[in-house]
């Protein structure tokens, strides 16, 4: 068991820390005793521990000799093959020969460990909780987007406490037989194409499909096959208006032919033609959505027959409570159903969002992306509470088509966002947690057209090993795993024994498992094993465990 000592304004922040890194742990009580302490340096400790792990770089049993510390607005940390930024401070050690992290404004090492009588003190320069605080709180910045900040911070602690010789022991956030989980989405703005007669859309639409295709073709963006198809998109439009053709953005049920058995979830716009607000004043009138839930009702229908979900696309309910409560009505009104997941439009979001959420009875938001990038905004794969909220789940929102192609921001071509979405692929496939996808309703016809790198996204992710979800079943998966609890945890020198429970047990999906990490072979004059891959064996936690485990 880990006794985690830290001050109390940070104990809701360790509590959500230790629900993503999910081992055994309690906050420190002075009469009981721990193998393993964690502190920070305004919460020191003389404890008696086998490792002590000071996060601040202050310990008692430190000094600041060679502590070299710096409040830049950022730094980074290169640990292993990644970097890893800095918010607070940071400090490094000079002389330090712990080869764990290194601080990259000056290379020295940013972790310094001591073994005196068998007791290892491991001093690391920055502080992890106020870290976790800045990530689920404001969050990153766009340039470090595509860093998995707090996966990387639960690996080096993990990596610190087994190279200390100490095995560990957790609950992966990745389900038993899958890597990671997927949850595919789509927002549904623009669901009937013939609703906009002489409009900014319809001109937008005009001109990308023809002089825009033109351009992009002779600049070998797409293919001849594609600029034919926006052009004659196009040449439909009259036709179109008239009804006498298909409105061919009216058919963003093709997903389910797209995705196959692969269930997704669609967010749908709750009142037609209302912009709705920004913290001050009105929000641009071109927010305001024109179709009505009565126009893809019968969709909707087939499309929950199918397996997948609908869920709200909320106006407002990111300002208020009230809002939120107004919008699932809407919904239900439509559907007579209720609805407890939520994404905001254009992704609308501040810090009090998820308590007016909360308020409002929704299980889930996937708000906290990025519009004009990819990558987590929270600095995590995993789905989190967002701090000040009693039962809000955040499904974080990782990759958005608009932002991978749109000219204003990204603007990849296909070959280069399929490079971009690989790297967090693999970042899902290592550190387990969620990948969430976006893409909107349109997004497969004229004149985008992005169905085939849609398609062989779901392929790669397929490959990948992913458990494609609904967002309400990732939700679901999460609140499962976070309903384990340990109730006893012994560490012999070849085995562990683990007591575990779930409370939250639901059988449609597929279960959590343990992991268990050796501890390394450790020289009694060193206070770390050499660097290496870390070992560990895998059981899986249908809804308790009760056993030892052989190393
Ligand atoms: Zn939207």
């Amino acid at each position: 068991m880990i006794g985690v000592s830290v001050p109390e304004s940070q104990h809701d922040i360790a509590r959500e820390f230790f629900q993503l890194c999910k081992t055994p742990w309690q906050f420190w009580k002075a009469d009981q005793e721990y193998q393993i302490v964690i502190c920070t340096g305004d919460a020191v400790v003389s404890a008696k521990t086998q490792l002590l792990i000071a996060y601040g770089g202050h310990s008692e049993h430190s000094s600041t000799e060679g502590k070299k510390s710096s409040l830049a607005s950022r730094s980074y940390i290169s640990y292993r093959d990644c970097r890893i930024p800095i918010y607070g401070e940071c400090s490094s050690f000079e002389g330090s020969s712990a080869d764990v992290a290194f601080k990259e404004a000056n290379g020295e090492s940013s972790v310094r460990a001591t073994r005196i009588e068998g007791k290892t003190t491991v001093e690391i320069g920055y502080n992890l909780f106020a870290e976790v605080g800045h990530l689920l709180g404001p969050g990153q910045p766009d340039d470090c987007a595509t860093c998995p900040t707090i996966e990387l911070h639960i690996s080096l602690l993990r990596e610190i406490i087994t190279r200390a010789g100490f095995p560990f022991v957790e609950i992966p956030p990745s389900p038993e037989g899958f890597s990671f989980s997927v949850c595919l989405t789509h927002d549904v703005d623009h669901p009937v194409l013939r609703n906009h007669f002489f409009d900014l859309t319809m001109a937008g639409f005009l001109y990308r499909a023809t002089l825009g295709a033109a351009r992009a073709y002779l600049r070998r963006r797409i293919s001849l096959k594609r600029l034919w198809r926006n052009w004659e998109a196009a040449g439909r439009l009259p036709f179109i208006y008239a009804k006498l053709s298909d409105d061919f953005w009216h058919d963003f049920e093709r997903y389910r032919e797209i995705e196959g058995k692969k269930p997704s979830t669609f967010f749908v716009i709750p009142q037609r033609g209302v912009p709705g607000r920004q913290k001050t004043g009105s929000a641009p009138r071109k927010r305001g959505c024109k179709y009505s839930l009565s126009e893809i009702k019968a969709a909707l229908e087939r499309i929950t027959a199918g397996g997948s979900e609908v869920a709200v696309h909320g106006i407002d309910a990111w300002l208020d409570t009230e809002s939120g409560l107004l919008e699932q009505a809407e919904l239900a009104k439509i559907r007579g159903a209720n609805y407890r997941g939520i994404r905001m439009h254009w992704l609308y979001f501040d810090e009090q969002s998820p308590s007016k959420l909360d308020a409002a009875g929704f299980c889930y938001d996937s708000s906290l992306g990025y519009n004009n990038t990819v990558g987590y905004r929270s600095g995590t794969t995993q789905v989190f509470q967002p701090l000040r909220t009693q039962k809000l789940l955040e499904i974080p929102l990782h990759v958005m088509d608009t932002a991978l192609f749109y000219p204003d921001y990204l603007n990849l071509s296909e070959k280069d966002a399929h490079t971009v979405v690989t790297t967090l692929i693999r970042n899902a496939s290592r550190f387990g947690g969620v990948l969430t996808v976006n893409w909107h309703d349109r997004s497969i016809a004229p004149e985008r057209l992005w169905d085939e790198f849609y398609r062989e996204l779901l392929e790669e992710l397929h490959a990948a090993g992913a458990w494609f979800a609904t967002a309400a079943q990732v939700a679901g998966w999460f609140q499962m795993r976070r309903s384990a609890t340990f109730e006893k945890v012994e560490y012999g020198s070849n085995e562990v024994t683990v007591r575990v429970r779930l409370s939250v047990i639901d059988s449609t999906l597929p279960h959590p498992k343990i992991r268990i990490y050796k501890p390394c072979k450790i020289d009694a004059s060193q206070p770390f094993a050499a660097a290496g891959e870390l070992e560990f064996t895998d059981s899986p936690l249908t809804s308790a465990i009760d056993s030892t485990i052989n190393l």
